[in-house]
């Protein structure tokens, strides 16, 4: 069951907030050794926090999520509870403050399982970049998950989880959504407040829901959304009721379909399972509209200049002094450089080269302020498209989910398992990942629909239209 379900249960108190804590970890218990999507397990934490949200349900001060186990991406800090980004790095880190979001989670009742696994520092696109394991995808354990929030993804599929929150800098909770078939939305940037989101490209990192339905999507941005004084990035924009517009109808809704999203090398099931949601809409009474987005083609490239620059400067800060993780050296720069060495995976040493190099004097006008240029130019396109349309279509990744080892020995091939989800952070709009099909071999395939800035209203209506009048959502891994 999702959060409206369980809530409505713990409302009528046909359920207690125990039993659905014991149920989850049960659940974790028969599953997780063959899923693997928590680098920390909460249990004592876990039974606390749902003994007080009983007591706040019988003593009829019932919050929203009163007694829903959420499971947290591990680069949100939790605190007295470890934090670790993934990375051995940060092995040891237990944060002395909370993330804004996760406050804002405490003061609804929210009970936490454990922290979710993760591409090491949200850097890839399966989450075998993490330092510790891989998740495996619910749906074909020989699979990943998509990453980098596939703890989170996996947690929600395998039901080890209610429902859990996810980062997203270039496709991170749509992508893993979309393979492991369950809901994930990327928020306008500037709507969730970073603070104590552990950051890793700053003008892209959004955290954003990962559920089992649009609804608890709605229920949980409600929830995160809003300006915070402790992040100067979240916009001072009013927070409407997200569930609103959930239920209302879309005929005359206008649907852009991108013409440069239905690309070669695409694969047929899911350009297929795409064509027919398109379909579906029709037939709930929107109007396709073909949008042009012409400069896609760089996003990819955009994107690894930029996150990657940004990452070499926000992954400074760890020196073997502040946090976590140190080798000895015999003076001080030896232990900067082997506390580095020995704390950074492969993938998170090519970003901070990559980096740097864009960065560097002589290159910087080349790379950086190049690719800058660029990003305006792919904004400018959405800006366009949505004079004439309300949501923009396409597919959230080009396949299903692929098969362990298949690209980590090819980074560009691992990179391009975002190329439809890339352009939208860099534009800073709204995305949302829905269900929508499966292939031949039973793997789940995502919708993707974009928003206007700061109009996830619409993009959430859109999205709860087709989730109803389909059951894909409904479908569940045999695990
Ligand atoms: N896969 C992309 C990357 O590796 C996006 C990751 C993310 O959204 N955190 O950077």
């Amino acid at each position: 069951m999702g959060i409206s379900e369980l809530s409505a249960l713990l409302e009528k108190r046909e359920i207690s907030a125990t039993e659905i804590t014991a149920s989850v970890f049960s659940r974790i218990g028969s599953v997780e050794d063959r899923i693997k999507s928590f680098v920390t397990l909460t249990h004592a934490q876990a039974v606390d926090m749902a003994e007080k949200a009983e007591a706040q349900i019988v003593s009829g001060n019932k919050k929203i999520l009163s007694g829903i186990p959420l499971a947290i991406k591990d680069n949100m800090c939790t605190k007295g509870i470890l934090t670790t980004c993934s990375s051995k790095i940060l092995g040891n880190f237990i944060p002395p403050y909370e993330s804004t979001v996760t406050s804002k989670l405490l003061e609804q009742g929210y009970v936490l399982p454990g922290k979710t696994n993760l591409d090491e520092f949200a850097m890839g696109s399966s989450t075998e970049n993490s330092g510790f394991f891989t998740t495996r995808n619910p749906w074909d354990t020989e699979r990943i998950p998509g990453g980098s929030s596939g703890g989170s993804a996996a947690a929600v599929a395998a039901d080890e989880c209610i429902a859990a929150l996810g980062s997203d800098t270039g496709g991170s909770i749509r992508q893993p959504a979309a393979l492991c078939g369950v809901v994930g939305m990327k928020p306008t940037y500037g709507r969730v407040s970073r603070y104590g989101l552990v950051a890793f490209a700053s003008s892209l990192d959004q955290i954003g829901p990962i559920t089992k339905s649009v609804r608890d999507a709605a229920i949980l941005l409600n929830i995160i959304a809003g300006r915070d004084v402790l992040d100067s990035t979240s916009a001072p924009v009013a927070v409407p009721d997200f569930t609103a517009g959930i239920g209302r109808d879309i005929r005359g809704l206008k649907i852009g379909i991108p013409k440069e999203y239905f690309i070669d090398g695409m694969d047929p099931e899911v350009e297929k399972a795409v064509r027919d949601a398109i379909k579906q809409y029709e037939s709930l009474g929107a109007i396709p509209v073909e949008v042009s987005l012409p400069h896609s083609g760089y996003a990819v490239a955009t994107y690894y200049v930029l996150a990657t620059s940004e990452a070499s400067s926000n992954l400074a800060r760890y020196d073997g002094v502040k946090y976590g993780f140190r080798s000895e050296g015999r003076d001080l720069i030896e232990m900067y450089m082997r506390s580095r060495a020995h704390g950074f995976g492969a993938e998170v040493k090519r970003r901070i080269m990559l980096g740097t190099y864009s960065l560097s004097s002589g290159y910087y006008d080349a790379y950086y302020k190049k690719a800058q240029q660029v990003r305006t130019l792919i904004k400018r396109d959405f800006e366009d498209a949505f004079a004439s349309v309300d949501v923009i279509l396409t597919p959230t990744t080009p396949t299903a989910a692929f098969r362990m080892g298949e690209k980590t020995d090819d980074p560009l091939q691992m990179y391009l398992a975002d190329i439809f989800t890339i352009s939208v952070n860099l534009a800073g709009v709204p995305g949302i990942s829905i269900p929508c099909g499966f292939t031949s071999a039973n793997l789940p395939i995502g919708l993707q629909l974009i928003g206007k800035h700061f109009d996830e209203e619409t993009l959430l209506q859109a999205a709860y239209a087709y989730e109803q009048s389909t059951d894909w959502h409904r479908r569940k891994p045999n695990l």
